[in-house]
């Protein structure tokens, strides 16, 4: 049998991984009442202390880079007055992108928390292993899965609610179209 590895607890002052994730998934609702994709992340010290918050928010601010791990890991950096951030620890409502994976790396984390997959650009599991590059020494370690299910849910229910209002349109569309085939012969 392969030996498990062993990830880290929790800072103790927190009860679960999945109290973490709660505080991320507050972030990720704030997203979507903005209209963002809801993603939120949080950055905890080794200690528990809650260094930054992050939402999801390349609409409104206009910016490509501005994910929720992104504002995270920025707010942290201000807070301590220092970029380097080590031994904290990213918990973040979906897998990260490329771009995150590599802010990680530069703020010199420690760990990575994550709930749902993300099939389409996930650089932890889902399409590569972005965590663990050739050119880095430092290991971060990574825990997927946690509290999977209500991160994936308020994703689903926001691209559902985004898609329904023009449903209806394109569906009279196609039987507009339906009957001028109808007509026309
Ligand atoms: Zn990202």
């Amino acid at each position: 049998m392969p030996a498990r590895r062993i990830l880290p607890p929790p800072p103790c002052i927190w009860p679960s991984w999945e109290a973490l994730m709660a505080e991320a998934l507050a972030e990720a609702g704030r997203a979507a009442a903005q209209g963002e994709v809801p993603v939120g992340a949080v950055l905890v010290s080794a200690q528990g202390a809650i260094l930054g918050r992050g939402r999801n928010s390349p609409e409104t601010s206009h910016d490509p880079t501005a994910h929720a791990e992104i504002r995270a890991l920025r707010e942290a950096g201000l807070q301590s007055g220092n970029y380097r951030l080590d031994g904290t620890v990213l918990i973040v409502t979906l897998e990260p992108c490329l771009m995150c994976v590599g802010a990680m790396i530069h703020a010199r984390i420690a760990g990575l928390v994550y709930g749902a997959p993300d099939p389409l650009a996930g650089a932890v599991d889902s399409l590569l292993d972005g965590l663990d590059p050739p050119f880095s020494s430092r290991r971060i370690w990574r825990l997927g899965g946690v509290a999977e299910e209500h991160c994936a849910a308020l994703l689903r229910d926001f691209f559902s609610r985004r898609r329904k209002p023009s449903a209806p349109r394109r569906a009279d569309k196609a039987q507009n179209l339906l009957r001028r085939g109808e007509h026309g012969h």
